[in-house]
């Protein structure tokens, strides 16, 4: 069981090995590689996860340098995509959901505000794909 930040959904699909630093980087690669194994799976939390834990801007445990940006990038991804803080999902399922049902709205709703927007790179992996709908499992 691997535990993410909701909004962290869109950073592994868009992930193309950029990152704040190569420690965060390779921590990144690392548990990515679990996610993508058969049957992984995850529960969501709007504290720090995993990907945070090798992060130079991490505060603490649970929380990032501007933990109060970070929690509209979560609360945005949860309720624009129907998903729930403490359920059990299975993580290919709830990608299969994502990419089923993103629009460049919803993308630019949960994500303009990331530092990481303008560089155009997650925007055009997310809403060039097109795929049929696909319910999600808890
Ligand atoms: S724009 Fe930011 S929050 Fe959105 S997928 Fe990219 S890195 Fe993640
Ligand atoms: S910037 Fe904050 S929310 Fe993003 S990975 Fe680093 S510690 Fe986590």
């Amino acid at each position: 069981m691997i535990v993410l930040r909701p909004h962290h959904l869109l950073c592994t699909f868009a992930y193309r090995g950029k990152g704040y630093s190569p420690a965060f980087v390779a921590n990144f690669d690392h548990y990515l590689a679990q996610l993508h194994e058969p049957g992984a799976e995850i529960t969501l939390q709007q504290t720090n996860d995993v990907f945070c834990q090798a992060c130079p801007q991490q505060a603490s445990a649970t929380h990032c340098q501007t933990e109060q940006h970070i929690q509209t990038l979560d609360s945005a991804v949860l309720a624009t995509f129907g998903l729930e803080t403490g359920l059990v999902y299975r993580y290919q399922d709830v990608q299969d959901h994502l990419l089923a049902t993103m629009t460049p709205e919803k993308f630019r709703h949960c994500c303009q505000t990331c530092s990481w927007y303008e560089f155009g790179i997650c925007e055009p992996i997310w809403c060039s794909q097109s795929q049929q709908a696909t319910p999600v499992k808890s």
